[in-house]
This record gives C-alpha cells, structure tokens and sequence, in this order.
C-alpha cells in the first residue's frame, strides 16, 4: 500500500523493517531471537528518526513503532499519520496471506508461540489507545489495496496538505548573520545544509553555529574542521547527558577524538563556584591540556558554566557549545558571555569568551521540558520583535506547527532567531556601543520579577514575557507604539504559550528590583521600547507614573508593601 501511495504522490517510500533489516544486516525475527526487542526498538527509532528527516516520502512502519511515545512524537511533528485499522480477524488471515508468499520475511516475532489470533488481540489492545492517536484512520476491512491507498490520498489531501504544505515556504527577506547581511538558506534538508545558519564575528575572531535536525552524529567532523583535535572533555547537563550523551560520545570518537565526560547536577545551583572548583580538580586529574578542548551540552547553565571553566582553567581552553534547551539555542550559547552566580548576585563573576562553534541539534528539543521550551520561545518572539518583522509574520502564521517542533519549520525559525543574536553580539561584543543592550527588551520589568520572586516560582522566558507585555504598553502611553502592534504581540506571547500577567508580587519589591538595576547601569532606567513589529529603541526618560502603570497591566493583584505572602 505504502509503494502505491508513495506512486500516486510522486514521492519515496521507505520501509522501517527493511532498513532496520539492511543496517543490522540480519532479518527483524534474527534481531528478535539474537539481540531482543529492545535492541530491535533502538534501531527502529534510530531508523525512524533518519526516515523522518527527508522530504516527500511515504514511510511504512511495523505496527509497534507507536509504543514508544518519542516515536509518535517524532512522527507527528514529521508528517501525516496514517493509521490502517482492521479486524483481529482480517489482520490473522492478511498475516497467514503474506507469510505464506514469503515466508522468511514475514516472520511476526512477537506473535509466534501462542495461538496467533489471542496474540494479534492482545498487542492490538495494547497499542490501541496510541493508533487512536493517528491523524487520519483508514478502515481497511473491505477494501483493495488500490482503495486502501486512494483513503490515504485522501486523508493527506484533507488533513495533511494543510499541514505541511506551508513546509515549504521559507521567512522572507534577509537573514542578520554576524556582520553584513546574507540571503536567508532555507534549501534542502534541515541537517544537511553545509553551511553553517551563522556565523559571529567579533574583532579577535569569527565562528561558525550550526543549527539543523538530527546533526548531533556531525558534530565531531565539524569540530575538525575548526581544527580541534586531540581530547574533548564533554560538561554535561545530567538531565541531558541521558538522552544526548551517546550521541555526541559516539561522534566526537568517530572522528577520532579521545572523550571524557563531567556531569553536573540540573539547576541553577549548579552554575557556582564550587561546581566550578570541583571541574578544575577533574580538569586537573585528566591532565587538561590547552590544546584539548571543552564541549559544553545543555542549556544556558551549563553554556555558562562550563564557558567560565574554559575561560579560565590553564587561561583559556577551546570551546565548543552544544545547546539543548531553545533559549540556550537562540541566546545564551551565542556571544561568548559567561558566568556563575554568587550569593550576592546572579551572574556576577565571569568572563567574555567566544566559543570555537556552535552546534544546535533541534531535535534535542523533543526531551526539553515543555514548560522550559515555552519560556525558550519567549526569546524567540523578542528577537523578532526587536529586528525582524518578517520572521514575526511567520512565526504568528506557523505558531500551531512550531509548539508542535515541527522539524522543518522549528529549524528554520531557530536558525533566524539565533542569527539576530550573532548580529547584535558580532556589532557589540563587549556591551559597549549600546547595540547589544537591544537584546534586554522585556528585560527590565523581567528582571525586576525574577529578583523579587527570588529567582523562583518564574522562568526566566516568563518573565521576560510578561515584562514585555509591560514594555509594550509604557511604549504606547507614550506615543511610540500603535495599539495594533501590541495587540499583534500579545496574540504571539498567548500563541507560543507565555504569560503577560504576573503572579503575585509585592509591588515595593519589583520596584526595590528596578532601582538597584538602576544603580548598576548608571543610575538610570535604560528601557528598551518598540517602535513598531520589528523595531526598537531606547529611552531614558520614562515618567514613574507610566512605569506604575505599566505594572498595574501585568500585576492583576497589586499589592504595596514587599511581603505578598502576609496579606
Ligand atoms: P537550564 O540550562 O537550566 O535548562 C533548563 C532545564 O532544561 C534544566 O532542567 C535542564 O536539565 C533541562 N534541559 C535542557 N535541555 C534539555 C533537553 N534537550 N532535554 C531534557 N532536558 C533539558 O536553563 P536555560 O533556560 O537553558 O538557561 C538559563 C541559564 O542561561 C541561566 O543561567 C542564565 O543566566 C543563562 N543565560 C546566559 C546567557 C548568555 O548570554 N551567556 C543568556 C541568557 C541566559
């Protein structure tokens, strides 16, 4: 049936079991018998997962292919699912049909040695629940292969075109790629393209970030290419370690790299002094050399962590960043700052670093937590509304297939996002002529929010939605923003699942927040404000009782005092 759709489409077809088949280089019952199932579900979702990544085909899969939830998802951001429903009885005599035509084949493993049809029941039920998942069900009971193949053409017509089919418009205009301006590439596969989506070009030295769909396997090569050698000490979020460790291992030693791996614990707690102490010691134990290098996988705490153990253990080591979480995709990989917190502050001791590459794999996005990838968009959204109407344009128009990572598309928008970040940085590494203080739109009142909640309670994505939505209404009482943009603004932080009202906090706190940033920059408040979708300034003269004001929009309980917890 696949062959026949996949004709009638003018597309590829590919079989899960063949290729499963062709790389282990034994049949799916040998898999079974010598190696078990669970070696036989890694390869299916290895496979699946390279299926996945073209264009345009028709992918056949075993029916157990849905037990596993990171295969539905991986298949529901991928394309149309296609479930071929049929009677326990239809199934059995389909199953005798075809083994008797092949026999060595159609061996089903997990359905001999027990009466077959008790055994078709049992996996059915089993699995059921996840085929009443399947975006579009054909009843195959009745029906030839021929009708079987034109319900599924039909069903892709219906369902899938609408879906898909904007896959293959790009982000119009131009991309902001370190300096100078470059025609965004949105040819071929994501994953595949050769060129890197950006590339920052500070005064002492440039590098290249990859951003792609399942390239964490190229890893390796391209650190080659940016003549790294030798040894790569992998500092590894735990959380992430588990899903993406292998993966990263496995490259970095086809490319002939001798690895070691430091896991440190997930959290903010991490990024200290002390985690920072114990890496010098394990640095010290392996005989870290300058010539070796460091390779940061997470998100920004590990980015930050493991860029401030670069820069300072033996007076720089090279550095590579592998982020996972979309903020540290878009944001915190990109720029070179790097930091760890104090009891006295966030942030306070550091350095500014510049890594040898980037490499961001959105597929490692499928484990992030879902709450931790919402607050990620909320970077994204800044971005382009910072500088880039257009990717704002797609953004709102593709949201549904974007929370839903739809590969192509996520990939895409990540690559735009994090080349405005390559810009700004390449203009202004140091934070000194202004331009990268553009990044900090949402920042003041975000800020504000975090330190009077105590850094808990809101993610940092959070609270820079919410303090964007403050933002846009000062920069509409005073006159420089439409109501039609903010309008437009909300809709996208209420599209990609971000707040624009806070929870309760003290209003005495929030501005206790604001005047101690205040004193850190100069004693003034340098708010960065929207001109327009896709354009921002920065104003210095904003009158308290607009900020006052501001706050009452995003504080629905507006408490006075600092201890909302006594009223
Ligand atoms: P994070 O690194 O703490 O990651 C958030 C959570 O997601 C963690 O629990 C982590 O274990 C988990 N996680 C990350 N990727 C995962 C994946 N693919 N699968 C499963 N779990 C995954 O937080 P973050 O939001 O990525 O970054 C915040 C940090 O970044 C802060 O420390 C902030 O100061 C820093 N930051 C730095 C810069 C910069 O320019 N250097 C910019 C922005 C933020």
């Amino acid at each position: 049936m696949a062959r026949l759709l996949a004709k009638k489409l003018g597309w590829a077809v590919l079989d899960t079991d063949d290729l499963i088949a062709r790389q282990a280089g034994k049949a799916v019952s040998d898999i079974f018998a010598t190696e078990g199932e669970a070696a036989f579900r890694e390869l299916e979702h290895h496979v699946l997962e390279e299926a996945c990544m073209g264009q345009n085909a028709v992918i056949a899969t075993g029916g157990g292919v849905v037990a596993d939830a990171a295969n539905r998802s991986l298949m529901r951001q991928s394309g149309l699912v296609i479930c071929l429903e049929a009677q326990l009885e239809t199934i059995h005599q389909r199953l005798r049909d075809s083994e008797r035509r092949n026999p060595s084949r159609h061996v089903r493993p997990l359905l001999t040695g027990e009466d077959p049809l008790q055994a078709i029941e049992r996996l059915k039920a089993s699995r059921q629940a996840f085929y009443a998942e399947a975006d579009w069900t054909v009843h195959t009971d009745a029906l030839s292969l021929q009708q079987v193949a034109e319900e599924a053409l039909r069903g892709w017509s219906l369902v899938g075109q609408k879906r898909f089919a904007p896959d293959a418009r790009s982000i119009a205009g131009p991309v902001r790629a370190g300096s100078g301006d470059v025609t965004a590439d949105s040819s071929g596969l994501p994953g595949q393209e050769d060129a890197p989506a950006y590339e920052v070009k500070t005064g002492a030295q440039s590098y290249p970030g990859y951003v792609g769909w399942g390239i964490l396997n190229t890893l390796g090569q391209r650190m080659r290419q940016v003549g790294l050698s030798k040894t790569a000490y992998i500092i590894a979020d735990g959380a992430v370690y588990v899903f993406h460790g292998a993966k990263i291992q496995a490259s970095l030693k086809e490319a002939g790299f001798t690895t070691d791996s430091y896991v440190v614990d997930p959290g903010e707690h991490s990024k200290s002094m002390a985690s920072t102490a114990e890496m010098y010691t394990w640095l010290a134990e392996r005989k870290a050399e300058r010539g070796h290098c460091i390779v940061s996988l997470g998100g920004g705490m590990v980015s930050d962590l493991a860029g401030f153990a670069a820069a300072t253990y033996l007076r720089g080591m090279p550095l590579v960043h592998v982020p996972t979480s979309l903020l540290a995709m878009v944001d915190a990989s990109i720029g070179g700052k790097a930091a760890i917190n104090l009891k006295a502050g966030k942030n306070l001791v550091g350095a500014f670093y510049q890594p040898r590459l980037v490499m961001a794999d959105a597929e490692t996005l499928i484990t992030l937590p879902a709450r931790e990838l919402t607050a990620g968009w909320a970077e994204v959204v800044k971005h382009a509304l910072i500088q880039d109407a257009d990717l704002f344009a797609f953004m709102l128009e593709n949201r549904e297939k974007l929370v839903g990572l739809a590969p192509q598309l996520t990939v895409e928008v990540i690559k735009r996002s994090a080349a405005i970040k390559a810009h700004i940085v390449s203009e202004d590494e140091r934070e000194t002529t202004g331009q990268r203080m553009l990044l900090n739109y949402g920042h003041t009142i975000g800020h504000a929010l975090e330190a009077a909640t105590g850094y808990q309670g809101l993610l940092h994505g959070e609270a820079v939605a919410i303090g964007m939505a403050a933002a846009a209404h000062i920069a509409q009482k005073i006159g420089l923003l439409e109501a039609g943009a903010v309008d437009q603004q909300r809709m996208a932080l209420e599209a990609f699942g971000l707040p624009s009202v806070a929870p309760v906090v003290a209003v005495d706190k929030i501005r206790q927040a604001m005047e101690l940033d205040k004193k850190v920059s100069g004693k003034v408040i340098q708010w960065v404000l929207l001109e327009g979708i896709g354009h921002c300034t920065i104003k210095r003269d904003v009158p308290s009782h607009v900020v006052d004001e501001a706050l009452r929009k995003v504080l629905p309980r507006w408490i006075e005092g600092d201890n909302p917890q006594t009223r």
